[in-house]
């Protein structure tokens, strides 16, 4: 199953259609897809019955499919390789940190740079169904209602920023977690735990990798994470960048005004993001 945020309402992507699926539960369930994730089994149950489009898929107007969640869990340092190139050891815990769920966009994106030190992170973002707390190791998966594509945008300047590291601001600017296109479900996939995943910066492939390299795959995240906090239905899970970020090049590499991002995970999707310079007047 993968549903859609279109214009603002919760939508099935039915072949190259979509459903309504306030309309099509004929108001049982609500359009409002950050509910839906609470009512994840009617949803489901919805999408058995539902196989013909109702109208077509306009891509061009889909948002964020988890709008505003609670909750939104980073990890760092979760591929050993991209470890390595940060010179650090691989972690027994994830680093974890947190982007302000201000900072959400669609997956057609147009992005402020607020500096000239912002990265692009692919990563895959798990979406929460059924909550958890205190969840063993082989039960993680039951507690996850779907994955969609993220970029975890970085300004390095912030996030490293002394005496402290400040990894969630850094990471938090407007537009800095565009996620999308829409929240597939994880039977859509042969292998949930191995997917293929990368960037390209102008068309210039800037990371590939596959997310069996994960150090903390999906059932360790979510029973790492919920042995501290619980995990509501709807909280996003960002599950950490492979290598090839711009920051540990040589020189560095950072995103400037013009640049389209353009990330994409086999079988979920793909999303772009334009930067553009940041507009003068912020007073808002
Ligand atoms: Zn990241």
């Amino acid at each position: 199953m993968r549903l859609a945020n279109v214009a603002g309402r919760a939508a099935l992507v039915v072949d190259d259609g979509i459903v309504d699926v306030a309309v099509a539960s004929r108001g049982a369930l609500p359009s409002d897809l950050q509910l839906l994730y609470e009512r994840w089994d009617e949803v489901r149950a919805l999408a058995e019955r539902v196989t013909k489009a109702a109208a077509p898929l306009d891509v061009g107007v889909l948002q964020a499919p988890v709008p505003s969640p609670r909750q939104v869990f980073a990890i760092g340092m979760n591929y050993a390789a991209h470890a390595a190139e940060a010179g650090l050891e691989n972690p027994t815990f994830p680093p974890t940190f947190t982007k302000f769920p201000t900072c959400l966009t669609g997956p057609d994106a147009t992005v402020e740079l607020p500096s000239e030190f912002v990265d692009w992170e692919v990563e895959l973002v798990v979406v929460i169904g059924q909550l958890a707390y205190d969840v063993a190791i082989g039960d993680g998966w039951r507690h996850v209602a779907g994955f969609t594509v993220g970029q975890d945008l970085s300004e390095r300047i912030v996030q490293t920023r002394p005496p402290a590291p400040q990894f969630s601001l850094g990471k938090s600017f407007p537009g800095f977690g565009p996620i999308g296109p829409w929240v597939v479900t994880p039977d859509e996939l042969a292998d949930p735990d191995d997917l293929a995943l990368g960037c390209t910066v102008n068309g210039e492939e800037v990371q590939k990798s596959r997310t069996s390299d994960l150090i903390f795959g999906v059932d360790a995240l979510v029973h790492h994470l919920s042995s501290i906090a619980p995990l509501l239905p709807g909280d996003l899970i960002f599950t950490g960048t492979p290598s090839g970020v711009g920051a540990t090049r040589t020189p560095p590499r950072f995103l400037a005004p013009g640049d389209e991002l353009v990330s994409t995970i086999d079988g979920v999707g793909t999303i772009h993001t334009r930067l553009v310079e940041r507009s003068a007047s912020h007073g808002r």
